[in-house]
């Protein structure tokens, strides 16, 4: 059963587990959708941009000015280095009319945020003869030569356009001398890119109720498996505590009834029943177990009663005099065994408000039990202490001890401790379960302190009652 029990627990938090890795993946994949989606209307909207008369002259101007410094250059009246440096003077007084103009198409479009856009130039290649001849410029793999709006790192942007045009340009080339028309094939590749600022805020944004539904989701069904497992291992712990409650009771049924079996056989015996004596202990013998009987059903009886359940018949005594009588009464009933019953009760004179009969049960219930799980030679000490307006009453034992696990459990129905060889020792588990309630009517507490080979404690505290 405890086997099934965890692989049931396993087995569910495993499925908890993979069943997290398909909502995650199902999440990040929305997420990938939902960004490219927003991506896509974004360029949308902004694709007018280029297709402007603005834009038109603007292009015109700096095609104009970077063929002007090719012209230079074919020329070899300019380095390569120096070409692109050149256009580069001419390229940022053009950008500021750029930046100007694309910023209010931008307000335009009426967005809702903000992007930055830019143009940039992959590669200008000079052509003769329909073949590549002179690379002015080729973009290295992630830079590129940035021509119009707001750098921004490539990695951050989205390309939104790329362009590749062809192009003639004539020009008066002078040879040897003389004036020659000369043509200019050029291949010029660009790209425009956008950079929209907190794209991620604004995805996540649009997810919101998905993740929201997700957590509460999750933590139902977290809630759900914990809420399960839990009864489950309750209804366990139920069904070991009835399974021992029944071995016990067999166990503690077993002696009396055997013994009444003897007896009454034996007052069939001819012999017996001519000997007035034996007859008289034989009557004894059977007057004896029934009582035990009697009790132990009267205790069934009785500990099944929770602490609201309880009635009281509450009188006032006074503390000196009624632990004394206790003291008295408990070493008479232990006369023959080694036990040693010593108490330090503090003379307050103050007054209990107690039910005599159940407080003595309850109090009887422990020291009962330091006699029953002591070893060797047992010594029992009871404690009065008056705190503020509590009375303390403690009784200490030089037993076994309980392992500090067990310290709230021992006050459960039923519960005994199944470590070492307690078993060896008869009872029902009641006896702390029935003592906890009468304390608790009370209005009291119960505490233990307890170490394994190191004894026992208990102490109850009470409020005491005002004098008369
Ligand atoms: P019952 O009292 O009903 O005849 P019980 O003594 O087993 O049976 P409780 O008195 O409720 O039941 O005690 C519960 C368990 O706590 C015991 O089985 C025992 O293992 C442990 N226990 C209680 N008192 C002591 C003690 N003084 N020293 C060591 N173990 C103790
Ligand atoms: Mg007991």
């Amino acid at each position: 059963m405890r086997n099934k029990i965890n692989i049931l627990i396993i087995t569910s938090i495993l499925a908890l587990v993979a069943l997290s890795g398909i909502q995650a993946y199902l999440i990040n994949n929305t997420y990938q959708l939902k960004k490219d989606v927003f991506i896509k209307e974004t360029k949308k909207s902004v694709s007018s941009i280029d297709n402007t008369k603005e834009m038109d002259s603007l292009t015109e101007m700096w095609y104009n000015k970077l063929t002007e410094n090719l012209v230079k250059y074919k020329k070899r009246k300019l380095l390569k280095k120096e070409t692109i440096e050149q256009f580069g003077l001419h390229r940022d007084s053009l950008n500021k009319v750029f930046q100007e103009y694309y910023k209010k198409e931008i307000k335009k479009a009426n967005l809702g945020y903000d992007l930055k856009y830019k143009k940039t130039i992959k590669s200008v290649v000079i052509f003769e003869n329909g073949n590549p001849i002179d690379t002015v410029f080729a973009a290295n793999e992630g830079e590129n030569y940035f021509l119009f709006g707001e750098d921004f790192p490539e990695e951050e942007g989205n390309v939104i356009s790329k362009g590749r045009w062809f192009t003639e340009h004539d020009y008066e080339d002078d040879k040897e001398g003389e004036l020659l028309k000369t043509k200019l094939d050029l291949e010029i590749r660009t790209q425009d890119s956008i950079n929209i600022i907190g794209w991620q805020r604004i995805v996540l944004k649009q997810m919101t109720s998905l993740f929201v539904c997700s957590v509460l989701l999750f933590l139902f069904v977290v809630g759900l498996l914990f809420y399960s497992i839990k009864t489950l291992i309750g209804q366990k712990k139920i069904a070991d505590v009835r399974t021992d409650f029944i071995n016990n009771i067999t166990h503690e049924l077993k002696t009396p009834l055997a013994t009444l079996g003897i007896a009454s056989k034996s007052l069939r015996n001819k012999e017996t029943q001519n000997s007035p004596e034996a007859f008289s202990n034989a009557l004894d013998i059977l007057d004896r177990q029934n009582g035990r009987l009697q009790k132990l059903i009267d205790q069934v009886m009785h500990n099944t009663l929770g602490s609201e359940e309880i009635t009281l018949k509450k009188e006032k005594v006074i503390d000196e005099e009624y632990f004394k009588e206790i003291i008295e009464d408990f070493k008479l009933s232990v006369q023959g065994q080694d036990v040693i019953v010593s108490s330090k009760i503090e003379f307050h004179e103050v007054y209990l408000d107690i039910d005599k009969f159940l407080f003595t049960t309850a109090l009887f219930n422990i020291m009962d039990n330091s006699v029953k799980y002591g070893k060797g030679n047992v010594e029992i000490v009871l404690r009065t202490k008056l705190k503020d307006d509590l009375y303390e009453i403690s009784i200490h034992d030089n037993g076994v001890g309980i392992p500090e696990v067990e310290h709230r459990k021992v006050f459960e129905k039923f519960y005994r401790v199944t470590d070492g060889n307690v078993h060896d020792v008869k009872g029902l588990g009641l006896g702390l379960f029935y003592t906890n309630q009468i304390v608790k009517a009370h209005s009291g507490r119960i505490d233990l302190e307890s170490r394994p080979d190191l004894g026992t404690t208990f102490t109850i505290t009470l409020p005491i009652a005002e004098a008369e």
